[in-house]
């Protein structure tokens, strides 16, 4: 049965800073997710604030916070048949170190701060994270 959704992801500071953007929006084309819209933005430190804040209580949600917003990122709409769970397997774990060869965070990520990417991780979540970027 089909499932088509959309997510929202986000290409983070470390790699854009790096010129991985363009490779990385190629590793989601080649694994056949459709990227509806795309914007390179630099956000304040209160708007990641805001994304993050599911995050508040944790205790790197301020060096979290200062990162997201250190430089420009690339958010994206992806959409694929399951989106938001095949966009989570092909990110790979949170921490690049444990995350499986093959994965965007496996070949590209620094740390578990600086790990590449961003990706909704609930169907709530998606629908809040396009909005704000993307809501005008
Ligand atoms: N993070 C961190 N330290 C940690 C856990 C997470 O710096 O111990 C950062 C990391 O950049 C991660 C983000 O906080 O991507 C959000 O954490 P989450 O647990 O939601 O991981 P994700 O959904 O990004 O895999
Ligand atoms: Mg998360």
């Amino acid at each position: 049965m089909s499932n088509i959704q959309q997510t929202l992801s986000i290409i983070k500071p470390d790699a854009v800073e790096r010129n991985l953007s363009e490779e990385i929006k190629k590793v989601f084309k080649n694994n056949n997710f459709n990227i509806l819209k795309e914007k390179k933005v630099k956000i304040s430190k209160s708007e990641a604030e805001k994304f993050y804040q599911i995050h508040q209580t944790k205790p790197f949600y301020n060096d979290l916070c200062e990162y997201l917003s250190s430089g420009p990122i690339i958010a994206m709409i992806l959409e694929k048949n399951d989106a938001i769970l095949e966009n989570r397997k092909l990110m790979g774990a949170t921490d690049p170190l444990k995350a499986d060869i093959g994965t965007i965070r496996k070949k590209y990520g620094i740390s578990i701060d600086k790990n590449s990417v961003h990706g909704s991780d609930s169907e709530e979540n998606a629908k809040k994270e396009i909005d704000f970027f993307f809501k005008d």
